[in-house]
């Protein structure tokens, strides 16, 4: 069974994500402030933090830096600062997935799920990564859609590759350039937009039925979590 660590100090909402847990499985333990937060840390070894970034007495970011010091577990950072979450799923702490306050508790325990899921999977990239109609030889650096094949520049799919790697993880501009270009300058950030726009094209044509890839308003682009 999973343990959760949820850290959050508004007593009502850590008893409502608590019971949602529970209800999903899990093993929730609740915390209330930073100290309370570490003790457990170190006693229970959770399998995975929720994390509120508004602390009485401590930054979010500095527990979750003492922890990522012991142990490297996955962390799901909420906050009701929309403009923070470039910052958190960046690189400065590389917060596994965040939520916004005001959140579902519905919502935060689909996304888990979804990280749970991620870190058990195998830490090698499987060769071919499906998604909905979409396949993609990483190998062969070649993508299609049912049978037709996506003509696609090299850094439209390194973009591709890193979102369908992933369904429902958002990326930042600077993530998807960085991962595409193996390099990021913060004025070219504009210029991924343009390269999406382009691989939503390609794909439309190819499946004018099915949406792909979803805006993430402020942060950046997700691949779509498509069931079957
Ligand atoms: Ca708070």
């Amino acid at each position: 069974m999973s343990v959760i660590l949820v850290v959050e100090d508004e007593r009502e909402l850590n008893k409502v994500l608590q019971a949602y847990l529970t209800r999903a499985g899990y093993r929730a333990l609740s915390a209330y402030s930073g100290p309370e937060a570490l003790r457990l840390w170190e006693q229970e070894k959770p399998d995975l933090v929720i994390l509120d970034l508004n602390l009485p007495g401590i930054d979010g970011l500095e527990l979750a830096r003492e922890m990522r010091k012991t142990r490297d577990v996955p962390i799901i950072m909420a906050t009701a600062r929309v403009d923070e979450v470039d910052r958190l799923i960046g690189l400065e702490l590389g917060a596994d997935d965040y939520v916004t306050k005001p959140y579902s508790p519905r919502e935060v325990v689909a996304r888990v799920k979804a990280v749970l899921r991620r870190g058990a999977r195998a830490p090698e990239a499987p060769a071919v990564l499906t998604l909905g109609k979409l396949s993609i030889d990483t190998g062969a650096h070649s993508a299609k859609l049912g049978s037709a094949p996506l003509e696609l520049t090299p850094t439209e799919f390194g973009m591709l590759q890193l979102l369908v790697s992933q369904p429902g993880r958002v990326f930042t501009r600077l993530q998807l350039l960085e991962a595409a270009q193996g390099m990021s300058f913060e004025g070219y950030e504009r210029s991924v937009d343009v390269h999406i726009k382009n691989l939503r094209r390609k794909i439309k044509e190819a499946d004018p039925e099915q949406q792909y890839i979803e805006t993430v308003f402020g942060v950046g682009y997700r691949a779509r979590q498509i069931e079957g």
